[in-house]
């Protein structure tokens, strides 16, 4: 399914790729609807305008189906295996890439977002049946035994949660994490909170995210605040005694939510922002506030092989059940449908994840 422009998806068909020695195609399996595939369909995403046509989907799970012979040897992989790829891959040239920092490739080498599809190989998208490996990309095989709907979810929600909670935001053994919104990077912050060690796990929503919140009870949250009901922050100044949290998130993508992070967190608090406001959007905070509390407030974004490769084997421990946070699956040819019920185009359907198979 191809995006030729904003709001305008449509079926294209496409050679295969040829594969040669250093490449390998990946037959999806199964392909996860990110939060941020609503604003790149709807055009409004920060790297605008994007270079259409584009193949969207980067939260990708599938079988090897073709492969060469290096990619072969140095990913250890063979014709069959099952693999899980990670969003980004890199230019391996400029300054960020070479760096480690591939995530924020300077020429955003990524899957499903920044690559036109015009010309071959084409496939660097998973809205379709098939996706290129180009030779630098980050394959992870993964055990058979895992479900496609955990699997999916594997890099890009827990493998984002562990980097921006855990590599980033260093949270650790008895601290108190407030996480506002919990939609899907939410629960999986739940996950990665309690697996850190966390003390109190307290998680925001509002009324109508009831199974929600069911949900991050069910992965591990001590609390759940209705912020429709409660008093946010009185209840973490209650449940610290006072002290209020040591790192607080936000993934509600609203601007009340990223102001309020700095009133709920104590003095030398973190701060993790991995949400997008809007590309030119101005959100006022009193500066004075990180100054006095001395906070430190990261900027987080992506997933990175470093964090992808301990979400495997929580994964495949299998302590949460991932795959319910699937709520919707689409065959790949309704992908835009799905993209619209991902954004909130019908609220009645109250997704928490969609996933498109082929
Ligand atoms: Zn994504
Ligand atoms: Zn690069």
């Amino acid at each position: 399914m191809v995006l030729e422009g904003p709001r305008t998806m449509r079926q294209w068909e496409f050679d295969i790729p040829t594969i040669l020695e250093d490449d390998a195609l990946l037959k999806v399996e199964m392909t996860g609807v990110c939060g941020s595939d609503p604003g790149i369909y709807n055009g409004k995403a920060f790297k605008a305008p994007r270079p259409y046509p584009i193949i969207m989907g980067h939260e990708i799970i599938g079988h090897i189906e073709e492969i060469g012979e290096k990619f072969a040897a140095r990913n250890g992989l063979q014709v069959g295996d099952r693999v899980i790829v990670e969003y980004a891959f890199g230019c391996g040239q400029c300054s960020s890439c070479l760096t480690g920092h591939y995530v924020t490739c300077d020429k955003h080498y990524n899957y499903g977002s920044m690559i036109s599809c015009k010309n071959p190989p084409h496939l660097f998208g998973a809205y379709g049946a098939y996706v290129y490996l180009h030779p630098r990309a980050m394959v992870h095989k993964i055990s058979p035994a895992i479900s496609a709907e955990a699997g999916v979810l594997i890099c890009a929600v827990l493998g984002n949660a562990l980097r921006w909670l855990r590599h980033k935001g260093g949270i650790s053994i008895g601290e108190t994490v407030v996480i506002l919104g919990p939609g899907q990077q939410g629960l999986a912050a739940v996950i990665i909170a309690r697996q850190a060690g966390a003390g109190q796990i307290i998680v925001a929503g509002m009324s109508k995210d009831r199974r929600r919140l069911e949900l991050a009870r069910r992965y591990g949250a001590h609390h759940v605040v209705d912020v429709e009901k409660e008093d946010l922050s009185a209840v973490v100044r209650d449940i610290t005694h006072g002290r209020m949290a040591d790192v607080a998130m936000d993934v509600t993508g609203s601007a009340g939510g990223a102001r309020a992070l700095f009133d709920l967190v104590r003095q030398q608090g973190r701060i993790i922002l991995p949400g997008l406001y809007g590309a030119n959007k101005e959100i006022p905070i009193a500066l004075d506030k990180i100054v006095t509390k001395e906070l430190t407030v990261l900027g987080v974004f992506s997933q990175d092989m470093s964090s992808v490769i301990p979400a495997i084997r929580l994964a495949e421990e299998g302590l949460y059940p991932l795959e319910e946070m699937v709520t919707h699956r689409f065959p790949m040819a309704e992908a835009e449908r799905a993209v619209q019920i991902a954004g909130g185009e019908f609220p009645e359907e109250d997704p928490i994840k969609v996933v498109l198979v082929p």
